[in-house]
């Protein structure tokens, strides 16, 4: 059995707020990125146990350099580093069995801690028409090569937000969202306990649990924060500006098209200052 693990670290155990997730931000993030790497290792032990031979591990948050390497499980592979074109997906293909979503978060707009889809220039994404955050749309990244997300862990609202995409996934809730920047979290042993026990539950129903599919070829539409940033993007070939809403389309044919076409809009609007 071939798993896929994309670990993003909003949603890791015991993370709350911005100190835990970004480099720059002092002695938290070093800790941070040991309860990732804690996580990570939970979801890997228990999938061998479930019968998993093969495990790659996408560090999948801003530089994906966060897991620590000399800490992982041996039996994970980890893929670190970017620019990776399809990002926190990259490295998924149609010989992996499931993936598991470990450390997600709820899209921008809506409550869960640290709450937002992708960056902060993005105030909706739409895959032909249906709002999704990153779970929704790596989740149809991964439906594309007909690949199963069989389960996602992080707060109690993504658990919610995943459900409402893939009836039957298996959610590992390590806390519950109070703000979006404040949590009451399971202890370690508790939340490692609970990250286990829903792996295993998820592999055991591969071929129960459908790929998340729509009609291809897939329309993406980006609903940018600020004109500004629609404008600049829209440079991307192909594209469609919609200026009543500020929103860009663009027609995937497959899905690294979809995946490289979001990065290089979000990277466009990221240069835009907003005054
Ligand atoms: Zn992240």
């Amino acid at each position: 059995m071939k798993v896929f693990l994309s670990v993003d670290m909003e949603g890791i155990s015991g993370i709350v707020d911005n100190t835990y997730i970004n480099p720059d931000a002092g002695v938290n993030y070093q800790r941070g990125r040991k309860f990732m790497t804690d996580d990570a290792n939970a979801v890997i032990e228990a999938a061998i146990e479930a019968g998993a031979t093969e495990i790659v591990v996408a560090d999948s948050h801003n530089t994906m350099n966060n897991i620590l390497w000399e800490s992982l499980h041996p039996k994970g592979k980890l893929l670190a580093g970017s620019p990776r074109n399809s990002s926190m997906m990259q490295g998924l293909d149609e010989s992996f069995d499931a993936a598991l979503f470990v450390g997600y978060h709820t899209r921008q707009g809506v409550p869960g801690v640290l709450s937002h889809t992708m960056s902060g220039v993005i105030r909706n994404l739409y895959i032909n028409g249906r709002v999704v955050g990153e779970f929704g749309f790596n989740a149809y990244y991964a439906g594309w090569f007909n690949v199963p997300v069989v389960m996602v862990s992080g707060d109690d609202l993504i658990a919610e937000e995943a459900k409402d995409l893939i009836p039957g996934i298996s959610t590992a809730v390590v806390k519950k969202a109070v703000s979006r920047t404040a949590a009451l979290c399971l202890s370690r042993e508790e939340a490692t306990a609970e990250l286990k026990q829903k792996t295993k539950l998820a592999l055991s129903k591969i071929g129960q649990i459908a790929p998340l599919t729509t009609t291809v070829p897939m329309e993406m539409a980006i609903q940018f924060a600020h004109t500004g940033q629609a404008e600049m993007a829209a440079i991307v070939p192909g594209s469609r500006y919609e200026t009543e809403t500020g929103t860009l389309s663009y027609t995937a044919q497959d899905p690294h098209d979809l995946y490289k076409t979001m990065r290089a809009m979000l990277n466009l609007a990221a240069g835009v200052e907003f005054f």
